[in-house]
Formats: structure tokens, C-alpha cells, sequence
């Protein structure tokens, strides 16, 4: 039983890292939708015809005799009125979500550590320098470049080019990079990464635009075989969709997660239901008559087929055609 246990454990485990060593290949050839993928989430807002609340930071969540919980919230630093539900889904990570919930989780979700990870994207005109990746000078950089933890002196986890644009000051070709990194790069280091081309120097900056963002991107993955709680209280009001990040860390995930909360939720109201339904099914609207299904025909009994005479004991009568020829 034991080694079954453990293989077990080393098949799920060798399924998730799978999974997950894809997701962490996915640098590249990445799709998606012009103008920002936030729109496809406004758009299952829009459709879903729910009360949505921008820049409202939801400080306290507190649980009333009544079993509806009381949400208190600021918009823009301003307390906004308390409001009263029946369910609710927290769609964030508690440990960064700044509220209180009373009476706390019954089981807590754990603090797990995320990777600090420094996003920079920049535009130069010039190209990657073949040298900086130990490449020859006439060879040309990938466009994804990617690094393993460790494996010093690099400071960076991957190195991308996007794509090309025009600059709108000097009206030129330039290249947009993007560099996903565990700290801060200086701008000495990027500029050592590209090549050094002498015409430029003296004409365009070397980096004409630079944008930087920290963020807790997504958990370390140490092996594991439990996640986080999706209920996080007895009765089944107050749900957790973020425990899937310590799995995998997606779009598409965390919108299968809502999707499953979603289902339970229904679920549960209608088990609690169930039995106000009996009472209520007078107030139901009548259903249509259906029509009357035509009866089948009777199958004509099929006819009995002559017994067959076992081989052997035919009658020795009967001539053999072939000795008479
Ligand atoms: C740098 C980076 C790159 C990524 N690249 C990809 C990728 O290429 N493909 C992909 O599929 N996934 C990618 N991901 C992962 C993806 O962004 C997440 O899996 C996804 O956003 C999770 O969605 P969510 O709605 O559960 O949470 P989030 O998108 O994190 O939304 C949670 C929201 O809750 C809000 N919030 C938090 N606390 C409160 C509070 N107290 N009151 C009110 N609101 C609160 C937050 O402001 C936030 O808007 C990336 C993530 C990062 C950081």
C-alpha cells in the first residue's frame, strides 16, 4: 500500500510539473486580443448583467445572525455604505486582499510565497548583442532567451523581443523588448545587452522608452499534493478561487475556478431549496399539453422456421447426385 501511495503521489506530481514546466516555456507565441485581454472579462461582465464596482477596495467582511455577511468598502479612500449578500466569492488572494472576515476561515488559506518578479519592457533601436549571450558575432540572438535559477552571473529569468514599431519621435524602426527578472535592472546592465552600433550613438538614446512593474506574479511550486480550500466557511456562503494559483497560475485557470464555485454555489441553493419547491409548484405556470404519442403498431409475428434436420441422420434415401454422374 505504501508504494502504491508513493506512486501515486510521484504520478501527480510528475502530471502538475509537466503542466507547469509548459506554462513557465510559454514566453513566447503568446496570443492576445488587440486592444487589452481585459476585454474579455468585461465582456462576461457585461453579459452576466452583474453590479460592477471599480476601484472599490473591500476592507471588512462580517458575518450578521441572519447568516447574510456585511461588506464594507472604500472607493477612492472613501468609505462607501455597507452592503448586505447571501454568498461571497472571494476572487484574490486573501494574503494580499488587505480585509478582515468574521469569523475568520475555518480553514485558513496558507500564506504561500510568490516570486517577486521585476517586468521590464523597453524600446531601443538597437538589436541584442550576440557577445552578451556568448554567441559569435555574426550569429543572431533568439528572440525568447531563457535562464535557470542559479546560473550566475545571470540576471534574468527570460529575455524577449516582441516586435518592431516605429518611434514616433524620430519616425524609425525600433525593437520592443521585454525582460522578466528577479530584481531590478540597472539601466548600465540593459545597455551592455545591446549592440553597440556606432552610427546610433551619437543620433538616438540607446533606450528611448522604459516601463517597470513589480509584481507578485505567481506562487513557488514545491512539490505538493494538497491545495487551499475552495469553502471557506461550515455553511457554504463564502468561497475562495485563488487557492488554484498555488497549482497553476492562469487566465484560463482561474476562470475554471470561478466557473466550478459558480456551479457549487447553484448547487447549494438549490439542495436548500429542494423542499420549499414541493410547496411552491402551484405558483409554477401550467405546462402545455402535450400531445398524445400515436401508438406503435403490433409487429406481425414472424413465421416459424422449419426445424433443420441434424447432419448424420439424413435419410439414406435420398441420392447422391455427384455418385451418379
Ligand atoms: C506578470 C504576469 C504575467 C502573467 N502572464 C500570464 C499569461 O501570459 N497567461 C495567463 O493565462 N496568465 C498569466 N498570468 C496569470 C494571470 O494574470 C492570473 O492567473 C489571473 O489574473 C488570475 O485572475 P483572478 O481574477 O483570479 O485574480 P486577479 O487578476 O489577481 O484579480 C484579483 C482582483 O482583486 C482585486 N482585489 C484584491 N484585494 C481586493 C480587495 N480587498 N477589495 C477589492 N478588490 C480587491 C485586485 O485588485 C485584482 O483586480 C500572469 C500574471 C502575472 C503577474
Amino acid at each position: 500500500m505504501g508504494w502504491c501511495q508513493i506512486l501515486k503521489i510521484q504520478k501527480v506530481l510528475l502530471i502538475s510539473f509537466s503542466l507547469e514546466a509548459m506554462v513557465c516555456m510559454a514566453t513566447d507565441g503568446a496570443m492576445q486580443v488587440r486592444g487589452g485581454n481585459w476585454q474579455i472579462f468585461e465582456g462576461m461582465l457585461k453579459a452576466s448583467g452583474a453590479n460592477v464596482l471599480l476601484n472599490t477596495s473591500v476592507f471588512s467582511i462580517q458575518r450578521q445572525p441572519n447568516s447574510t455577511y456585511t461588506l464594507e468598502a472604500s472607493f477612492s479612500s472613501e468609505a462607501v455604505a455597507p452592503s448586505n449578500y447571501d454568498t461571497i466569492i472571494l476572487a484574490a488572494p486573501l494574503q494580499f486582499a488587505d480585509l478582515t472576515l468574521t469569523p475568520p476561515p475555518i480553514n485558513p488559506p496558507p500564506k504561500i510565497p510568490y516570486v517577486d518578479l521585476h517586468v521590464t519592457l523597453f524600446t531601443s533601436p538597437r538589436r541584442l548583442a550576440p557577445q552578451a549571450f556568448n554567441l559569435e558575432t555574426a550569429e543572431q540572438v533568439p528572440t525568447t532567451v531563457l535562464t535557470v535559477p542559479g546560473a550566475s552571473p545571470h540576471k534574468y529569468f527570460s529575455i524577449s523581443t516582441i516586435r518592431t514599431l516605429t518611434s514616433p519621435h524620430t519616425g524609425e524602426g525600433e525593437y520592443l523588448y521585454k525582460i522578466f527578472s528577479p530584481r531590478r535592472l540597472s539601466i548600465s546592465w540593459i545597455e551592455s545587452i545591446l549592440l553597440s552600433e556606432p552610427k546610433d550613438a551619437e543620433s538616438k538614446g540607446v533606450i528611448t522608452w522604459i516601463y517597470e512593474k513589480l509584481w507578485q506574479s505567481y506562487p513557488y511550486l514545491p512539490p505538493r499534493v494538497t491545495f487551499e480550500d475552495i469553502q471557506l466557511d461550515r455553511e457554504g456562503k463564502v468561497w475562495y478561487t485563488s487557492g488554484i494559483e498555488s497549482f497553476i497560475s492562469t487566465m484560463e485557470t482561474s476562470s475554471l475556478m470561478g466557473m466550478n464555485v459558480a456551479r457549487l454555489i447553484v448547487d447549494g441553493w438549490d439542495g436548500e431549496e429542494g423542499a420549499d419547491r414541493v410547496h411552491d409548484m402551484s405558483d409554477l405556470p401550467s405546462l402545455p399539453d402535450v400531445p398524445e404519442i400515436p401508438k406503435i403498431p403490433k409487429i406481425p409475428k414472424i413465421p416459424k422456421v422449419p426445424e433443420v434436420t441434424p447432419v448424420g441422420t439424413q435419410d439414406s434415401s435420398i441420392s447422391n447426385d455427384d455418385n451418379e454422374l
